[in-house]
């Protein structure tokens, strides 16, 4: 009982429409098969890059760059675009997942073991990738002069002196800085995991209040994610196009020897993502019982979505769809789980920092000591939680994992030329343990309500908006 108005807790009245509602703005896109023609923007843009590339001599070096700058451009113009709304779409999933929770007491279990599920499975991928690296050695099989080149490129070079000064009477200070004392600055510069603490905490409160003052603020976010999710489908009118050109200005500028040289690594990368997927079917067999090929067939077309679109948050809505409705996930933690896992809970991501560290290393002939490797575990834990979900970062925020470690960061000049096919893939797996976390959390987190009762409380909310009108509607006690 909420003591100043001797009302139930607010959770239980106010209800903000699914996110999964705006899944219409990517039906087309799994309709229209994006991932097949993104596959073949993909093999056009290498045969492009190769035919155009230095080693057959038709084009100058420079005007080899100059053409590959342009046929990038269309493929630069989609990255930021979906960079420009990744903020605002979380940040409003977030507040508004929370607020589809069963109550208070329902919302503190699944948070907080959605949050220790979730650092666990992402120190299980960084093992699986931190093994797998040390044992095939991707690093050993890039030549010396490919090295060199990177070496003396502008990229920055890192200061390897503060390696090793890690004090703990800064731990304090260093978890103070999670809470962000200027969240517009937060959400401005992209700061992941401020921006999740702060919607956290903003969505925590406004599901406190009465419905009459948290009513309007969530219906402002909702309109916030329709807005995005309207950008996303239209930066996604240009995916093909601007993944061929991608691909094509890398192999252009890097030729075909040296991609040839990168196969070890790119095969690394992809076999610990399979390994992961392998845990991750593992895991549905020993919680659900279920087929786990079944499993996979029923999250196809999110798969699918993630693997074209390079982005986790753009494919929320589907996401919540096929929990929901292919897993028969409840909605109170699909829509909780989802958004908050999007933003950070990337195990794909953490195996390809982990594996891209460790091949960096061994390609600049760094030896990495157990206490370095440990680093790159802590490291890879935070950098993977604060990657934004969209196309291209995970290998952003690398720089930030070489840095901790003393690897020159100059060397993401050699693993960017592949990192299209890598970030595609790791996207897909990224959305499997989001999936697979719902699951779990179904079973683990019971609620007062079955699922039917809940799917049949959620038509009967879906049918009063409609009637109404209404994004975010309030249901007294005993309607
Ligand atoms: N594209 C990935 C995602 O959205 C993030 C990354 O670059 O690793 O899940």
């Amino acid at each position: 009982m909420s003591g100043r108005y001797n009302l139930p807790d607010p959770l239980t009245l106010i209800h903000p429409r699914s996110l999964k509602n705006l899944n219409y703005h990517l039906q087309e896109l799994v309709k229209g098969r994006l991932w097949l023609k993104i596959l073949i923007g993909m093999m056009l843009g290498i045969v492009t890059g190769l035919v155009l590339g230095p080693s057959t001599g038709t084009l100058s070096q420079e005007m080899s760059y100059t053409i590959g700058e342009w046929l990038a451009l269309p493929g630069y113009l989609f990255l930021a675009m979906l960079q420009m709304i990744v903020v605002p779409l979380v940040f409003a999933s977030i507040i508004r997942g929370i607020a589809a929770g069963e109550d208070m007491e329902q919302l503190k279990k699944i948070g907080l073991r959605t949050v220790a599920y979730f650092l666990v499975t992402t120190a299980l991928a960084i093992l699986i990738g931190l093994t797998l690296a040390l044992t095939i050695n991707p690093g050993t099989y890039i030549s010396s002069e490919l090295v060199q080149g990177t070496m003396t490129s502008n990229a920055t070079q890192t200061d390897t002196s503060e390696f090793g000064s890690f004090d703990v009477a800064e731990l304090p200070g260093m978890i103070t800085t999670i809470v962000p004392t200027n969240p517009l600055g937060s959400l401005a510069t992209g700061q992941m995991l401020q921006v999740v603490i702060f919607s956290i905490i903003i969505g925590v409160a406004l599901v406190s209040m009465q419905p009459v003052q948290s009513k309007p603020l969530l219906e402002l976010l909702g309109s916030l994610q329709e807005v995005s999710m309207t950008v996303v489908r239209w930066s996604m009118l240009l995916a093909p196009i601007a993944v061929f050109g991608l691909i094509s200005k890398f192999t252009l500028n890097l030729g075909i020897d040296a991609l040839m040289g990168m196969l070890v690594y790119v095969g690394t990368v992809l076999l610990g993502l399979l390994l992961m997927l392998i845990v991750y079917m593992l895991v549905i067999i020993v919680v659900t019982r279920r087929n786990p090929l079944k499993f996979l067939r029923s999250i196809r077309d999110v798969l699918l979505l993630a693997f074209s679109t390079s982005s986790s948050a753009a494919v929320m809505p589907l996401s919540i769809k096929t929990a929901e409705e292919n897993i028969g996930v409840r909605p109170s933690i699909s829509q909780f789980v989802i958004p908050l896992g999007a933003t950070i809970n990337m195990n794909g991501t953490a195996l390809y920092q982990s594996i891209a560290a460790v091949f960096l290393a061994q390609a600049f002939g760094i030896e990495l000591g157990f206490g370095q490797l440990l680093l790159i575990m802590v490291t890879v834990v935070g950098a993977s939680i604060g990657t934004p979900s969209t196309p291209g970062v995970g290998i952003v925020i690398l720089a930030m994992i070489l840095n901790s470690v003393g690897i020159p960061t100059s060397g993401i000049a050699l693993i960017i030329g592949v990192d299209r096919i890598l970030d595609m893939s790791r996207t897909a797996v990224n959305v499997t343990g989001d999936l697979v976390t719902c699951v779990i959390m179904d079973k683990w987190v019971t609620g007062k309500k079955t699922a039917n009762e809940e799917f049949i409380e959620v038509a009967n909310q879906e049918a009063q908006r409609r009637v109404h009108d209404e994004d975010v509607i309030v249901i007294s006690p005993g309607e």
